[in-house]
């Protein structure tokens, strides 16, 4: 059986900040720089209460929602670990409308060149469950919560560096996938 990444999305493959931030430019939308960045608030952004969940759903409704960056020093790596033959299963909590699935499913293609199948939890939902139901593998994350949940899963687990993830916990702190791949690479 080939082994397998379970990954998160956005702050771990995909720079959903830049994306984001670069869609508030171009409707003209204020908002504070680095909250998302260092703190990973949206509300915090903005001067004013917003819906996080609206805001979050027109900005996936747009170009830019659909077409994300991948982090910096990530498609290679990612790139090798595929042709390795790691197969990849994305695990994001955002909306679990079909049309949105689909619309990150292709974001990962055109930026990875494979298809990496993508489960969502639906805006602030728990991945415990869909985590729960893979038997022991490797789990990439940046929010501390979840990384906690895979270790939990009994999954291994990887924590992609970010200012807003400093706590010390049951996973490996890694820079970026670079970093991951040497890590599996040394023990195969
Ligand atoms: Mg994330």
């Amino acid at each position: 059986m080939k082994p397998l990444i379970l990954t998160d999305l956005d702050g771990t493959l995909l720079n959903f900040t830049a994306a984001f931030e670069d869609w508030l430019t171009s409707k003209d939308i204020p908002f504070h720089p680095n909250k998302l960045g260092d703190h990973y608030c949206i509300s915090g952004m903005f001067d004013r209460k917003v819906d996080e969940k609206q805001l979050v759903s027109e900005f996936f409704e747009s170009d830019y929602g659909g077409n994300c960056q991948a982090l910096d020093n990530t498609i290679q790596h990612v790139r090798e670990l595929y042709d390795l033959g790691f197969d990849f299963i994305g695990i994001t909590a955002c909306s679990d409308d079909e049309a949105l699935i689909e619309l990150r499913q292709k974001n990962l293609l055109s930026v990875f060149g494979f298809c990496i199948p993508v489960y969502a939890t639906g805006f602030h939902g728990s991945k415990e469950r869909i985590l729960n139901s893979y038997s022991s593998s490797i789990w990439v994350e940046d929010h501390i919560d979840n990384a906690i949940a895979g270790n939990d899963a009994g999954h291994t687990v990887f924590l992609i560096n970010h200012p807003y993830n400093q706590e010390d916990g049951p996973y490996t702190r890694v820079k970026d996938w670079e970093e991951i791949k040497e890590i599996l690479c040394a023990g195969i």
